[in-house]
Order: structure tokens, then C-alpha cells, then sequence
């Protein structure tokens, strides 16, 4: 017997000082976990958790614009990578791409977020770093230069630790399953061939530029 087609290999991550890679499983996200993000969202500061695909990460430094959007938002994120027993044994940078003018409207009907949030390359992330997570430090993000969201990790509602244990009740968390731990103020929107550099204080800055095309 054998599979009636292959599947897709997974996304591959860059490890730092390394040649391994981290292969990815799933992807959890944590929405609200800072609370000046929250309120900016007009919505209370309880962390709520989301999924994207796999397909969502990408290491990909150049990508098309995605389609199906006119408000296409950035979230600069701290990235948890869990091993066995979903214990954390690296962390990196990563941006939560939202299509916010469809999440807006899936808000007001109470419907998943889909659609906004687990597309095609919604996820860029970075090299990771082996070890803990760092616990403080600041969390940027600049827009061809221009600086745009400004937080600390230390503002987090949920800490790594907590966030594991929280996902915990619900899901059987291992290895290759990556966790967006959310995002500070100043989110906004991109453009096609608009240049990121999204940072976490002790980790590896991740930098990526959109095509001037949108993709199909
Ligand atoms: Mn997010």
C-alpha cells in the first residue's frame, strides 16, 4: 500500500550557530496578551488563542503581497518552539500577518477568523535561538525604516510558561508546534513592496520585503 499523494514537506526554520533546522508542525497564536494592544483593538486584555496552518511560516525573505486584502496589518511577535512534551527549546521573532478589514467583519458575526489570519505566508518567522525564551526586553517593529510598534516582553499578560500551560488544556502540544505569544501596540497597515524589520531584544532580527505584486 501506499499514500495516494505525497505530502508537502513541512517549513523549515534556521537555528542560530547551527546547521539543524526546526521542522514546523502547527502554529498557535495568543491574541490580547498585551494590554495596550487590546485596548487599541477596542477589545478587554483576555488572552484568546487562534491556530494558523503550517503553510503559514516562512522563511522566505522576499514574498508577494497577499491577496484578498485592503488592510493587511503587522504584529511583531515573540516565537516559542516546543519540543518533546511541548517543552520550549528555542524562541525567535515572527509577524502575525492580519488581514484586519476581514477579521473586523468576522468579529461582528461572531465568526472564526480563518480567512484573516491562517492564510498563505501569514506567518514570516525568523532564525531561532536554542534555550529559554528571554523573559524582558524590547519588542520592535519598523516599516521601511519608520519606527512602528514598541513594547516589552515583560508587558506580556501570559507569560511562556503560562501560555504552555493554558494551550495545554486543550491541545496535546510536541515538537515541531511553534507559539505567537502576541503582539504590543502600534499595529498597522503594510503595502505592497513595503520593507519589515521586526525585533525581540536577545533574539534574531527577522527582516522581509513584499514584492510590488500581490500574489493570485
Ligand atoms: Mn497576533
Amino acid at each position: 500500500m501506499s499514500d495516494i499523494t505525497p505530502l508537502p514537506a513541512p517549513p523549515r526554520l534556521a537555528i542560530a550557530d547551527s546547521d539543524d533546522t526546526f521542522p514546523v508542525a502547527r502554529v498557535f497564536c495568543i491574541g490580547r496578551n498585551y494590554a495596550d494592544h487590546a485596548k487599541e483593538m477596542g477589545a478587554a486584555a483576555e488572552p484568546l488563542f487562534f491556530c494558523k496552518h503550517a503553510d503559514a511560516v516562512t522563511p522566505l525573505t522576499r514574498l508577494p503581497f497577499p491577496p484578498e486584502t485592503d488592510d493587511l496589518h503587522h504584529e511583531v511577535e515573540m516565537v516559542l518552539a516546543l519540543g518533546e512534551g511541548g517543552a520550549i527549546i528555542a524562541s525567535g521573532v515572527g509577524v502575525d500577518l492580519t488581514r484586519r478589514d476581514l477579521q473586523a467583519k468576522l468579529k461582528a458575526k461572531s465568526a472564526p477568523w480563518e480567512i484573516a489570519k491562517a492564510f498563505h505566508q501569514s506567518a514570516p518567522t525568523g532564525t531561532l535561538r536554542l534555550g529559554p525564551p528571554p523573559a524582558s526586553g524590547a519588542v520592535t517593529l519598523s516599516v521601511n525604516g519608520e519606527p512602528r510598534q514598541s513594547g516589552d516582553l515583560s508587558q506580556m499578560i501570559l507569560d511562556p510558561q503560562a501560555m504552555i500551560a493554558e494551550l495545554s488544556r486543550y491541545f496535546v502540544l510536541g515538537p515541531g508546534d511553534l507559539v505567537f505569544t502576541g503582539t504590543p501596540a502600534g499595529v498597522a497597515a503594510l503595502k505592497p513592496g513595503d520593507r519589515v524589520e521586526a525585533c525581540v531584544e536577545g533574539l534574531p532580527t527577522l527582516s522581509f520585503e513584499f514584492l510590488a505584486e500581490t500574489a493570485s
